[in-house]
């Protein structure tokens, strides 16, 4: 059973090519197998999150990272009586057009694109759904609902809903230019990325020896749930890898309680009796926290940063990465020949996009392989 205020597949906006239903699928079931499907989804195994692929074999990488905003989100979704599938499918392809090595890799192609219409991560993600995934007989990409869409453009540059919006009248980036909200599904994706990192980033930052406990528990949320936890089981003392993911779970769980609560009263104070999925587009945000939680993820969030993301030993490999990836840029625009023949031969009429294509698409070890082979030098010094 869906609230009123929920993306109903039966009123979506549709696809921008029409095509027949797929029963018994929703067409949100099918987005989501379709973005299940994807080639771009299977690369994300291979994907950084905050630590290179070859760093360790237990750290968060782009398609874990996905699963675990899939989960939280749907956990929440069926809370709210939200949409739970097209949650889930926002939530698996949120990532999609992430490059090669975080957002280091990110940096670098920005850098390399300047001049040429840049590059941005998000809307990379969007380009994967519409153009380049290659599978179907009709059309290039995946074909998604405009909801699906509309929630993968996370964020977006008002020049670039301008163009967006001249392609697609009334589609993807109307929103940006009505200053209106995507739907609660999409807030909530949004907002459990940040859950859903700020957790997991804290269990690889412990287990990489990057992070230390002292430094931890002057966090608010994870100083309490870590007291609560050793208050109900002492004897977790003597188990500190026990210990801090007995923390991690209540923590998320106290998380995703606090945007139920905060979110049901903030449903009940703006949306009126006759609200639905539109009516919400024109309200402040929604999904939310309350005001305590959004203040201790904010402390956390900008303790991550400081102490992991902007950690010497974290720096010096993104520094490599983006040394990396401007390196590949470069050779593949001097030898575009270097480049698969589909790649190379539309490079003489696209231009530098192809090759920001064709770095973004790629995993982690394959940038790095190619590195090798272009230059004959390792991408990276073995740990
Ligand atoms: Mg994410």
């Amino acid at each position: 059973m869906l609230a009123r205020y929920a993306c109903d597949p039966a009123r979506s906006q549709g696809r921008r090519i029409a095509e027949p239903l797929s029963p018994p699928r929703t067409e949100y079931q099918r987005d989501r197998d379709r973005i299940v499907h994807s080639t771009a989804f299977r690369r994300l195994v291979y994907k950084t999150q905050v630590f290179v692929n070859h760093e360790g074999d237990l750290f968060r990488t782009r398609l874990t990272h996905s699963l675990e905003v899939a989960q939280l989100g749907r956990s929440i979704a069926r809370a709210l009586a939200l949409n739970e599938d097209l949650v889930e499918a926002i939530a698996l392809a949120h990532d999609l057009g992430h490059t090669p090595f975080g957002h280091a890799g990110q940096d670098a192609l920005h850098e390399c694109m300047q001049g040429h219409g840049g590059f941005e991560h998000n809307l990379q993600s969007l380009r994967v759904v519409d153009k380049l995934e290659q599978r179907y007989p009709r059309f290039d990409g995946l074909n998604l609902c405009l909801e699906t869409r509309e929630g993968i453009l996370k964020r977006c540059s008002l020049p670039v809903a301008a163009a967006l919006e001249a392609a697609e009248p009334g589609g993807v980036a109307r929103r940006f230019k009505a200053q209106q909200q995507p739907s609660l599904e999409a807030q909530l994706v949004n907002l459990v990325d940040e859950v859903a990192y700020n957790a997991h980033d804290i269990d690889d930052g412990v287990r990489s020896g990057l992070l230390d406990m002292a430094q931890l528990d002057a966090m608010a949320l994870f100083a309490r749930h870590r007291n609560a936890a050793l208050a109900e089981h002492p004897h977790l003392h003597a188990l500190p890898r026990r210990l801090l993911a007995e923390t991690l779970r209540r923590m998320l769980s106290a998380q995703v309680h606090d945007v139920i609560e905060a979110t049901q009263a903030q449903l009940a104070r703006h949306a009126p009796a006759d609200a639905d999925a539109d009516a919400v587009r024109a309200l402040p945000p929604l999904v939310c926290f309350g005001p305590a939680m959004r203040e201790q993820s904010t402390q956390l969030k900008r303790f991550l940063f400081g102490a992991l993301y902007r950690h010497p030993q974290v720096m010096a490999t993104t520094q490599r990465a983006r040394d990396v990836v401007q390196a590949l840029f470069a050779a593949y625009i001097d030898a575009p020949g270097e480049m698969p023949a589909e790649q190379a031969a539309s490079v003489a009429q696209r231009g530098r996009r192809v090759v920001a294509d064709y770095i973004a698409g790629m995993t982690d070890r394959f940038a790095a392989r190619e590195y090798h082979r272009l230059t004959g030098l390792p991408a990276f010094t073995p740990a």
